[in-house]
């Protein structure tokens, strides 16, 4: 399933260059994996004012998200998905929250908005969200989806994870 990531930057603090640059090294990285099913689109003018509108509507939490027809108001296909990123926007996890097709990132280093981005794709997260211990499943300990990691790359299981949802690969 070829999936369009739409990023959307509201930072005042983080310039549109930092961001392209990131979702670039992002790109060439998950290319080199074998995987080029997803494209990344900068403010498309298509979405923009509809994600403003859910912005300024709400407190973005990720009940709210997940309790809001937000794909019948996106007219989601589930394969347009959404990367809101901006320092002040307010959110229940101090990084972001992301569920499958929206992710609100708070947190701008680089390797977080890959970490939540890789949410809209299928990646999972490797830790025990009440320990927050890496997961058995998990292959370095490096993996950027393990909690707090900030610097880093995406263990194999990951990219297993991204390759099953983007190339509708089962189990
Ligand atoms: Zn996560
Ligand atoms: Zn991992």
């Amino acid at each position: 399933m070829f999936t369009n990531i739409h990023v959307l930057n509201y930072s005042n603090v983080t310039s549109n260059e930092t961001i392209k640059k990131y979702m670039n090294n992002f790109t060439e990285y998950l290319n080199q994996q074998n995987i080029h099913e997803f494209s990344i689109n900068y403010n498309d003018k298509l979405y923009y004012e509809e994600v403003i509108k859910i912005i300024d509507r709400l407190i973005v939490s990720e009940y709210l998200i997940h309790n809001l027809d937000l794909s019948l108001m996106l007219n989601n296909t589930n394969n347009e998905v959404f990367a809101i990123i901006g320092e002040e926007l307010p959110t229940e996890n101090q990084w972001g929250d992301a569920t499958d097709f929206i992710a609100v990132i708070s947190c701008t280093l680089e390797k977080n908005i890959w970490h939540e981005i890789a949410h809209l794709i299928g990646a999972n997260d490797h830790y025990d969200n009440n320990t927050q211990k890496a997961l058995d499943i998990c292959m370095d300990e490096n993996c950027i989806m393990q909690h707090g990691k900030d610097e880093g790359v995406f263990c194999n299981r990951v990219i297993d994870e991204i390759k099953k949802h983007l190339k509708n690969i089962d189990g």
